[in-house]
């Protein structure tokens, strides 16, 4: 019988503290800039250079004077609520930030960031004997035009003095947590955990000083989340000759999901490969050969007129930028308890780092 050998560890308990202070780190959509700076903390050794951009994009770069550009790419922010109304009994109704789901909203904890620094507050909601005695026919269901925050303060006064203004941006309390067989849940890892597959691909490549024959730009984009904004601006900066991106994609294996509708993806199966006009062939050829031949188990699906992720930004930049997507699987997104697999995010890691070993400036990617 075989000795079975140890699968190496691809994320080491420096990189899991890394990851579990990004993501209790709060970076909304906008004003992401304290998460890029523990981000661009983290990947200083393992690049040459880093640079930021006018809102706050951050890019890593190894071999910066080589003249083939090839991106890999994730985004920085995170969904969140604006305040948007005061009341006169200082209730603050909001505005979402980013497609934040109103249906989880109640009685969740948060804070409001504002000019003094995060103050906590909570989602109001009536108790159920309230609710139920005045009610002659259904329940209401929370939308934003019902959903409140209460800090405890009873006036505008009040919220002043505790830095409160409208505009301020509001983020969920949730953070990190390990959860049973490998799994773990925490808000916002769409897309948080691919700043951080980003950048342990950057890191895996210096600790085993590997040398690549083009630029490598690792590139954490803000704004994704309000119409895939961080990505266009960053990829007319760069002008990169490839765009490898990466996303989170729903686990259609959860209650209540029409996988007729949105196809099968399940957690702890591997990446997921999107087919669709945006995503270029050939590229995509190259990846599922690598996967293939590294043993990484791969999921497929299809887009259609748009991925809905930073591959449009960066395929429709310039004059066309081959691109390519490979997204992991997670339950409950843009909910406070997203989930994902420990597993996933290695087989993503791996598959980056395999295709960036592979991809060459001479590797033919015409498709005609
Ligand atoms: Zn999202």
């Amino acid at each position: 019988m075989a000795v079975a050998r140890k699968k190496k560890e691809i994320i080491s308990n420096d990189s899991l503290a890394f990851l579990t202070s990004y993501i209790n780190n709060a970076s909304p959509v906008g004003f992401e800039s304290s998460g890029q700076k523990l981000w661009l903390n983290y990947i200083k050794p393992f690049v040459d250079t880093t640079f930021t951009d006018p809102y706050g994009t951050a890019v890593g770069v190894i071999n910066p004077k080589a003249s083939f550009k090839v991106v890999i790419e994730a985004h920085a922010d995170e969904i969140s609520w604006f305040v948007n109304y005061i009341t006169n009994d200082g209730l603050l109704y909001l505005k979402r930030n980013g497609g934040v789901d109103h249906q989880v909203a109640p009685a969740q904890r948060v804070f409001i960031h504002g000019k003094k620094g995060p103050v906590p507050a909570v989602f109001g909601w009536p108790a159920i004997h309230t609710r139920m005695a005045n009610t002659d026919s259904k329940e209401q269901q929370p939308k934003v035009d019902n959903l409140f925050l209460d800090t405890g303060a009873r006036n505008k006064k009040e919220l002043e003095a505790l830095g409160v203004h409208i505009g301020a941006v509001v983020t969920y309390q949730d953070g990190f947590a390990e959860l049973a067989n490998g799994y773990y849940a925490g808000r916002a890892f769409d897309n948080r955990i691919g700043g951080f597959m980003i950048a342990e691909t950057a890191r895996l490549l210096k600790q085993n000083k590997k040398q690549l024959p083009f630029a490598l730009y690792v590139v954490n984009a803000v704004q994704e989340e309000v119409g895939l904004r961080g990505a266009e601006m960053i990829a007319r900066r760069i002008k990169p000759d490839v765009a490898i991106i990466t996303d989170v994609t729903h686990d259609t294996t959860t209650p209540m999901i029409n996988k007729i509708i949105e196809g099968e993806v399940a957690c702890g199966k591997g990446p997921s490969l999107a087919y669709g006009p945006a995503v270029h062939n050939k590229l995509l050829n190259l990846v599922q050969d690598v996967a293939a031949k590294s043993k990484i188990p791969v999921q497929l699906r299809a887009v259609s007129r748009s991925t809905g992720t930073d591959t449009d930004s960066f395929a429709y930049a310039n004059d066309g930028c081959p691109s390519v997507l490979i997204s992991i699987p997670l339950r409950y997104m843009h909910t406070t308890v997203e989930m994902l697999h420990r597993s996933d995010i290695e087989s993503t890691i791996s598959l980056m780092y395999d295709t960036l070993l592979t991809l060459t400036p001479k590797t033919n990617l015409s498709y005609l």
